[in-house]
């Protein structure tokens, strides 16, 4: 098994040295090969996505990703920005299922911005359509406007668009999800206003009859974006198109107590994966050494599971991740009066620590 490891920038490096350490206590067999994406690869060879990165990628088993971007890169033309690199290896590698789990540990309860009552026992899972919508659509750009209600004045536009084999294959990947956990879907869009979105919800409703077992509704985004802040536990799976997803997952992290907890997986037809967090490259506090890992950790977690079949790998880190957690180590996007405050390294180090006790434990019994 090989797995490409691309830190990236800003918090990435750090977060991603804390996932290796993680997966190397595993000793598990698995070539681990690091390439730069993003900005620190534009810096390195021009390229937010270098060749070499890209085929590293293509020819791993997994891609283990950490972040991408940093504000000083925003001038730059948008095909060399960082963020181009995250992009172009979800198209490239037809990663067009992208699963974000939004679980509330019990011991970040109160880490939650909302109610502990709202949060306690969250378990929702995020599917969100990656390859396509408004941020793939063609064509795009900035012209003279010569309709609208200012013509003759300049514009910018984009393409939202959305096919029936893109939204079938999303929708299948939902229902199955649903089945191995509680049998409902929300498909979330705005078939209200938008055609792209009235044409999905047609498309997620015919996909249904194969799975009548499980069960569908419909919402809207802007009423999703509002349950999901009053009621999240009344969510099982949530399926959704690239842009709406993109902002609900966000709403969904902070549930869970920090972005910082929330790892994610992206998937192609034959279940290989990148996995990253799902925050970005946290320019404001990177080099500080108080990004919280756990996100990227779980992350590999998910790695384990989905893409290398090593679902007890998975189990384990999971489990030390809980642990940590309930000894009461916390990074500072956590932390609680009466809980202990600890940096990043020392905050992978624990949960390599908890791994290490409980491999001490199997090997006793
Ligand atoms: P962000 O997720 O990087 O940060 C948002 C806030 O959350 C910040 O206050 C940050 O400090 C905090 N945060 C994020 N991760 C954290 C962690 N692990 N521990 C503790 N706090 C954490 O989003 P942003 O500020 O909007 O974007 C920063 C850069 O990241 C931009 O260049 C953006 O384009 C990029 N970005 C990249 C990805 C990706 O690589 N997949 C995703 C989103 C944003």
């Amino acid at each position: 098994m090989k797995i490409a490891v691309l830190p990236g920038d800003g918090i990435g490096p750090e977060i991603v040295d804390e996932a290796v350490k993680v997966l190397k206590v595993l000793d598990l067999s698995f070539e681990l090969e690091s390439a730069p994406v993003g900005g620190a690869a534009y810096e390195a060879s021009g390229h937010p996505l270098p060749e070499a990165t890209l085929d590293l990628a293509k020819a791993a088993d997994a891609v283990l990703f950490g972040a991408v971007g940093d504000w000083k890169y925003d001038k730059l033309d948008r095909p060399l920005r960082p963020e181009q690199a995250i992009l172009g290896l979800r198209k490239h590698l037809g990663l067009f299922a992208n699963f974000r789990p939004a679980i509330c540990y019990e011991q970040l309860t109160h880490a939650s911005s909302l109610k502990p009552e709202l949060v306690a026992g969250l378990d929702i899972l995020i599917i969100r359509e990656l390859t396509g919508d408004i941020y793939f659509g063609q064509p795009r750009g900035r012209r003279t406007a010569v309709d609208g209600h200012f013509p003759g004045t300049e514009e910018a536009f984009d393409t939202m668009r959305y096919s029936r084999p893109e939204i079938e294959r999303i929708a299948h990947v939902a229902f199955q999800a649903a089945r191995k956990r509680g049998g409902r879907v929300t498909s979330v869009d705005k078939a209200n206003v938008l055609e792209t979105f009235q044409f999905w919800k047609d498309v997620v409703t015919e996909v249904h009859a194969q799975y009548p077992d499980v069960q569908l509704d419909h919402m809207y985004v802007d009423n999703a974006a509002m349950q999901l802040v009053k009621a999240p536990k009344k969510f099982d799976v949530i399926v959704t198109g690239n842009m709406f997803g993109d902002i609900l997952s966000d709403a969904a992290a902070m549930l869970t107590g920090s972005i910082g907890m929330l790892p994610s997986a992206s998937l192609d037809k034959n279940n290989k994966g990148l996995y990253e967090p799902s925050h970005g490259s946290a320019p404001d506090i990177a080099g500080k050494g108080i990004a919280n890992p756990l996100a990227t950790i779980l992350s590999a977690a998910m790695m384990l599971r989905f893409s290398l079949n090593q679902p007890q790998a998975a189990d384990r880190i999971e489990s030390a991740v809980s642990a940590v957690l309930s000894a009461g180590l916390r990074t500072p996007d956590i932390w609680s009066e009466g809980t202990h405050k600890v940096g990043t390294r020392e905050m992978g180090d624990a949960v390599v620590d908890a791994i290490v006790k409980t491999t001490k434990g199997i090997t006793k019994s």
